[in-house]
């Protein structure tokens, strides 16, 4: 019979990959927290102490505060990844304020306790390192995609990068906070989120934004989003279907 801990590392791609003996070394550190929308996981400048596993639904943004007060999120996370010591390699003071932007489970463990599994198991290692790669790759795209694309298109890629993490085509987000993730003002991302829609590619409701047809929605956006996926295939053999559904990760060779 699986315990709490052991159930909750199906909630993760990553965690689920993971051999039977590298998730036996990371299994008795971990605790499961629950963080409901807006929970600070660490903040700019301070030490990292833990590593976060988001489970199932649970979305956490990276983001960049300016001094005028602005900020811009930086990266995307869910249960495809981890938020932390991976970038850090524990025990370093963070460059972003990590928030929980959507609510729900993660799993944590002491960053110095994951270094010291990653000392242990190659493959732990392996993985982790493949895994910066990605979120590295993912950061990278987001720097070219706003200097190059336009709002609409940038705006598209957040949402199918949300519905890939969240399985769902009913985001259940505000436009406070999509304007907020995307740096800009919250009445210009209402034009353009009126002009998706009239277009019939999302509909705006109440504190949610639905996908209404996601071919339509992936031809219309700019091509980050497939740049990015395709790296995650290639790199992690992570995996958005062709659905847009995340499927399991193959463990490294
Ligand atoms: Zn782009």
């Amino acid at each position: 019979m699986p315990s709490a801990s052991e159930r909750c590392f199906e909630g993760n791609l990553l965690l689920r990959s993971l051999r039977p003996e590298d998730r036996a070394l990371l299994l008795p550190h971990t605790e499961r927290i629950d963080y409901g929308r807006g929970a600070t996981l660490f903040a700019a400048g301070r030490e990292v102490d833990f590593i976060s596993f988001p489970l199932e639904q649970t979305v956490v943004t990276l983001v960049i505060s300016m001094i005028d007060g602005r900020s811009a999120e930086t990266a995307t996370i869910g249960r495809e990844g981890a938020v932390g010591g991976v970038v850090s390699n524990g025990g370093l003071p963070a460059s972003t304020h990590a928030l929980v932007q959507l609510p729900g489970p993660v799993l944590r463990m002491d960053s110095a306790r994951l270094q010291e599994a990653k000392r242990r198991s190659e493959s732990l290692r392996d993985l982790f390192t493949r895994y910066s790669d990605c979120l590295l790759a993912q950061v990278l795209q987001s720097v070219a995609c706003n200097a190059l694309h336009p709002i609409e298109e940038r705006c598209l890629r957040w949402l199918l990068t949300l519905q890939d993490r969240l399985e769902s085509p009913v985001l259940p987000i505000t436009q406070e906070t999509l304007a907020a993730m995307l740096g800009v003002q919250r009445t210009y991302l209402t034009r353009i989120l009126r002009m998706l829609q009239q277009q019939g590619l999302i509909e705006v409701g109440r504190g949610r934004i639905t996908i209404l047809n996601r071919g339509d929605a992936e031809a219309v956006a700019c091509e980050c989003h497939a740049c990015v996926r395709r790296h995650f295939q290639t790199v992690l053999g992570a995996v958005y279907s062709p659905t847009g559904r995340l499927v399991a990760i193959e463990p490294p060779a």
